[in-house]
């Protein structure tokens, strides 16, 4: 039988397992919020827990034949077994609190929440979707930022997702953004805040280059906290941050504000 009990690597506790999940993966003890994967988003934020996968049917290729300690085909190959998902992305469609929305989840488990050309196709056909069908948009992001395995065509996913939001905007249509541990580079520097709202999960790291390069660049010392969601919120570059319990609530009633819908 599995061990039913496991330790914070926060406050070093000793946890019943049982109670973390049910504590939608944080901490009862020190509220610190552990990383989630895709499908466990998406269990959390929908009605029920249901919801209905979309844009399955796309994998990605390795076009370049990159190879550097070990080659890019089996890097995708071993993530997609490690985390039976052909990418690290999923899109999905369902309800919160009533309202049909369209969500993206990232999962940061598959090479790094890295976003190739396939995570950016996904994340703009959720987009192109809500857009024709007149819903709502969430995408909860997490990732270490484009694919390097891809090179330029990873890049031009940032103008591709960037441009299908600006068509979503015009077409009046709400995209609240989800940023959680880690959200970086050209993710953060793209759709993750591109958000009408733009919300970070407590004490995530967000940023585009990371600390040290950043020391070294300005050849300063970051003050403590730097990059982490409270730091950003307070300096302006979100507009929230949100627990991850109220989360689904606070989310519901932002799109209501938005669609002009009373409960
Ligand atoms: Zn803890």
């Amino acid at each position: 039988m599995e061990n039913p009990w496991t330790r914070c690597n926060n406050c070093q506790r000793i946890l019943y397992k049982q109670d973390i999940l049910e504590n939608k993966y944080v901490c009862p003890s020190c509220n610190f919020h552990f990383r989630l994967g895709a499908r466990e988003r998406l269990e959390i934020l929908f009605d029920e827990g249901r919801y209905e996968l979309l844009d399955e049917g796309i994998f990605p290729l390795d076009v370049l034949h990159f190879e550097d300690t070990r080659k890019y085909s089996v890097r995708l190959e071993e993530s997609q077994k490690k985390t039976r998902m052909t990418e690290a992305v999923l899109n999905a469609r369902g309800t919160i609190e009533g309202i049909e929305t369209i969500v993206s989840a990232m999962d940061f488990s598959f090479m790094g929440g890295s976003m190739g050309s396939v995570v950016g196709e996904k994340i703009t056909r959720a987009i192109e979707r809500a857009t024709k069908e007149k819903l709502p948009l969430i995408i909860i992001s997490t990732s270490g930022g484009a694919r390097m395995q891809e090179g330029a065509l990873s890049l031009m996913q940032l103008m591709k997702t960037s441009a299908a939001l600006a068509r979503l905007g015009q077409a009046r249509l709400p995209y609240i953004s989800v940023l959680v541990d880690p959200t970086t580079g050209g993710t953060t520097a793209s759709y993750a805040m591109l958000g009408d709202i733009n919300i970070g999960e407590p004490n995530a790291l967000i940023g585009f280059a990371g600390p040290r390069v950043i020391e070294q660049t300005i050849k300063e010392k970051l003050p403590k906290g730097f990059q982490r969601s409270e730091f950003l919120l307070r300096h302006g570059l979100l507009d929230d941050v949100v627990e991850r319990k109220p989360l689904r609530s606070y989310i519901a009633r932002a799109l209501r504000l938005f669609l002009n819908r009373h409960p």
